[in-house]
């Protein structure tokens, strides 16, 4: 799953990936003020923090109702000395990871060696460029704006980031500039969610279903017109109504023989791909087996919110249940992320948690960080562990979005190669600051080559 490359995925009921634009310019072109122009003003979330040098600010945007990414390099302190070249560098360091750049010059002072610095790098890059000509407040400096066609970037748009003058010309031609629209499946109405029942025979599959659908038998998506045997089944878990994959699989009881266990594991794993959660159900009085570990992995593997239940609570003594910790400890450290729910379908022992686990484990599933409390969180995490030098040089994280949620996935954009484990103590922390449980989620690395 990590492996995937995100631009090429886009799987039903995700949220799409936003595109991101770089703002760059010497100082005082108007960068920030433009910044906040385009995004609205919303309060900047990122907080600045001593001893380190924020010098990469983004913020949600959205013009003509597509969603995008905006980096503000507004923030760079120029130095006295190789004020270009460092300039040149940082906005080098945007540009890679932008997919379109806007780059700001100011109308009012024509143009410098550092614009031409600036032009030079973005050149280079070979990314969609969209020239904003600022501090055009008014008719009279928009001749100026058009010497800035002399930077040989195409039409110059003239825009008063203080009044908001021609910006919307200007964000019409960012959208064209970004790769093609995904379409917005995201908001789009939705039906009941899908929750898989899985686990290996005998643990209480049929149970926990029948405890659950009780008797609800009549609640049947009957699209095809008959009542008979649907393969899936809505059922109300605890207020909410549930599309359940393949009952049909489990209320037939198929007590598969052993030739047919590579059937039964394609089922299973046929019913997680449709689910968007899955119950694995564990008998809790037996050893913890090879076969409910694959089965949770299956589902990690798909991406899939999970809910563990620890079926035959009722069989279990004081003995049992250390074991079962020992094993958890041992077994199961990976899957420390899922919902858990100690639970007997024969008594109805906690049956109920189970509607309450589903539920909060398909919200973490389905969170969205927004990009300023991202960077906030990842500022903070940096400035408090950097990551360690490495061969002379300091990989850093530039800064993060998260580019679609069920699971929630993360993009950071660095400046050199991470170490994986850097990265794994970051999605730690990720889990910390947000509450993820219940959710599997992915982090994806883009380094500047
Ligand atoms: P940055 O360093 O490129 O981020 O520039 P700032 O956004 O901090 O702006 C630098 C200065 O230019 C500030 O004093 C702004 O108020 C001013 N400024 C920004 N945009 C405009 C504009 O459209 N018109 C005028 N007249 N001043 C502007
Ligand atoms: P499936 O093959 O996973 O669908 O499992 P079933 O629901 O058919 O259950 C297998 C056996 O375990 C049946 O005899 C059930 O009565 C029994 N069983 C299921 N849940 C519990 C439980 O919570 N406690 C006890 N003691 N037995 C259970």
């Amino acid at each position: 799953m990590s492996e995937h490359d995100l631009d090429e995925q886009l799987p039903e009921g995700g949220a799409t990936v936003r595109p991101v634009v770089a703002v760059v310019g010497r100082p005082n072109v108007g960068k920030s003020t433009l910044v906040n122009r385009i995004i609205g003003r919303r309060a900047a979330v990122v907080q600045d923090i001593p001893g380190v040098t924020r010098d990469r600010v983004s913020y949600d945007a959205r013009w003509n109702g597509r969603e995008f990414v905006v980096v503000d390099t507004g923030g760079w302190a120029p130095d006295a000395q190789g004020m270009a070249a460092q300039i040149a560098e940082q906005a080098e360091l945007a540009i890679a990871a932008a997919d379109a750049v806007l780059l700001v010059v100011d109308a009012t002072v024509g143009i410098q060696d550092v614009d031409e610095a600036v032009v030079r790098v973005l050149r280079r890059s070979k990314k969609p460029v969209v020239l904003a000509a600022n501090k055009v407040d008014d008719q009279r400096t928009e001749a100026e704006a058009a010497s800035m066609w002399n930077l040989g970037l195409g039409e110059p748009f003239p825009v008063s980031a203080l009044h908001g003058r021609g910006t919307g010309d200007m964000l019409d031609a960012i959208l064209q500039a970004l790769p093609e629209a995904p379409t917005e499946i995201f908001d789009a109405p939705r039906g009941p969610r899908r929750v898989a029942i899985v686990g290996k025979p005998n643990v209480g599959k049929s149970s926990l279903l029948n405890k659950l659908a009780g008797q609800q038998r009549s609640v049947v998506d009957d699209a095809s017109g008959t009542t008979v045997d649907p393969v899936d089944e809505l059922v109300e878990i605890g207020g909410t109504v549930y599309q359940l994959i393949d009952t049909a699989g489990i209320r037939r009881r198929v007590k598969e023989a052993s030739g047919h266990e590579y059937y039964a594991s394609l089922r299973t794993q046929g019913a997680i791909e449709r689910a968007e959660i899955c119950i694995v159900v564990i008998d809790a009085s037996e050893p913890i087996s090879e076969q409910d570990l694959r089965i949770l992995t299956m589902v990690e593997e798909a991406g899939r919110a999970l809910v563990v239940a620890f079926n035959k609570w009722d069989l279990t003594d004081e003995e049992r249940r250390f074991y079962l910790t020992r094993e958890i400890e041992r077994d199961m450290v990976q899957f420390g992320w899922a919902g858990h729910v100690n639970m007997s379908a024969l008594t109805g022992r906690h049956v109920e948690r189970v509607g309450v686990a589903i539920e909060s484990a398909l919200a973490a599933w389905e969170t969205r960080v927004s990009t300023g409390k991202l960077n906030a969180f990842l500022g903070r995490v940096v400035a408090a562990h950097p990551h360690p030098v490495r061969s002379g040089k300091q990989p850093r994280i530039l800064f993060g979005t998260q580019a679609q949620a069920g699971p929630p996935t993360f993009v950071l954009f660095t400046s050199g190669a991470i170490d994986p484990q850097y990265t794994r103590f970051v999605e730690r922390r990720l889990r910390e600051d947000f509450d993820f449980q219940g959710s599997p989620i992915h982090l994806e690395v883009r380094a500047r080559e």
